[in-house]
């Protein structure tokens, strides 16, 4: 069991808001400023370049690895934080690539984040060698997988729709073909429990800024199998993924195990707030976690379908096919979250017409839930997304 209570006294949320944006960008804990503020003054500050060694500067990538890896189902020295979720989607599909054999198909799907695609369009161009994308609707994926495909390349909880994928058993069933799977655990890591060692999954990456709540551009996670760490050659190499950095050898030669997934010198601030960051999930037990998110969630789609019949869910009904979101569509949606959060209840919106509303325990009850549908149900029975406004749209939505 966990202590909700006590978990949300761990975060300094600003008075008189309800943050279900958590999916997004996670609030700030109560020991990231201080651990921030010590680590410029009493580390940079004084020690200078000594803080690589007598700070262990140099070991918190993998000693930041080893705690996400706890909440991820991994083994310990399987992960390792740094870059972003786009970069290190590069590195492990270039990997998985270089050990795939012949085959030549990447394959995905069309409820992936864009930028995924993104990355492994760009990626397979790159390489050349006959490499090539293909992209099914989500529901068509599991019928696709065949001998042709090299990796199996997915986002386990849809951006918009938070619709989940069955991991293990898409991964039995890639594995059973011959392929090789990549999972993006974005909108998973912190919000749901995962098992990849169970799942046996063979690379997976995910983000520090969202339910981990490591703060804006926080460093990315990679997981990498340990059968595959002695094998798999990313295509992009950089000294802190050398067996000896400090060699400066000519020739490239990777290191050992997931260190060979580094590539540059690591964002030490940023890596420092992760770390404070993910203190509060000491002592929290992730299947307390979901029976909570979906007791949030559940309510909060019963209350806005009573109060609210304009909107209409985006999201899959039954639970437990969602991760941690709940999405409602509304032609006017944009404009209608506008006026949600000047109301003070902050959700997002994801074209073309997806009002998103994340749900995150730690710091969320059901007061929260039933006080945003009651500022929800006055901005729709007052029509408030026709003020103009709500209708200026910033380079951020
Ligand atoms: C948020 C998110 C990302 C973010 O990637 P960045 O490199 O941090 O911009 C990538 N993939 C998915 C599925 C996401 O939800």
């Amino acid at each position: 069991m966990t202590d909700f209570t006590r978990t949300r006294a761990l975060f300094d949320l600003p008075e008189g808001v309800v943050y279900l944006d958590g999916n997004s960008l996670g609030p700030l804990p109560k020991g990231v400023a201080e651990r921030v503020a010590r680590t410029v003054r009493e580390e940079w500050g004084a020690m200078l370049i000594r803080g690589w060694n007598d700070a262990e500067w140099i070991g918190l990538p993998e000693k930041v690895g080893n705690r996400i890896a706890k909440l991820i189902g991994a083994p310990k020295g399987t992960v390792t934080v740094g870059d972003s979720t786009s970069v290190n989607l590069f590195k492990v599909l270039t990997a998985a690539l270089s050990v795939a054999g012949t085959r030549c198909v990447v394959l995905s799907d069309n409820g992936n984040f864009p930028n995924d695609l993104y990355v492994a369009q760009e990626a397979v161009r790159a390489l050349g060698m006959g490499y090539e994308l293909k992209v099914v609707a989500p529901e068509a994926v599991e019928g696709v997988i065949d001998d042709t495909v090299a990796v199996l390349m997915l986002t386990e909880v849809d951006y918009r729709t938070g619709r989940l994928h069955d991991m293990k058993a898409l991964t039995a069933k890639a594995h059973k073909a011959g392929a090789i799977t990549i999972w993006d655990l974005c909108h998973s890591a912190g919000a749901l429990p995962i098992d990849l060692h169970g799942a046996d999954a063979d690379f997976a990456v995910g983000c520090g800024y969202k339910y981990l709540n490591g703060g804006p551009g926080a460093p990315a996670f990679v997981y990498c199998k340990a059968e595959w760490t002695e094998r798999a050659a990313p295509a992009l190499a950089g000294w802190m993924g050398h067996a000896e950095p400090f060699a400066f050898d000519l020739r490239y030669l990777p290191g050992d195990g997931i260190s060979r997934m580094r590539v540059g010198t690591p964002p030490i601030l940023s890596m420092a707030a992760l770390d404070a960051a993910l203190d509060v999930w000491d002592g929290v037990d992730m299947n307390s976690v979901r029976a909570r998110s979906l007791e949030l969630s559940e309510c909060f789609i019963r209350e806005v379908e009573g109060r609210c019949p304009r909107l209409e869910l985006a999201s899959p009904r039954e639970a437990a096919r969602r991760g941690s979101q709940v999405s409602f569509r509304f032609k006017h949606g944009f404009e209608t979250m506008q006026a949600l959060i000047a109301a003070g209840v902050i959700g997002d919106f994801r074209a073309p017409d997806i009002m998103r509303f994340g749900f995150t325990p730690l710091y969320l009850g059901l007061d929260d839930v039933l006080a945003a549908v009651d500022r929800l149900e006055d901005v729709m029975k007052r029509r408030l997304w026709e003020e103009p406004v709500y209708a200026v749209r910033a380079k951020v939505t």
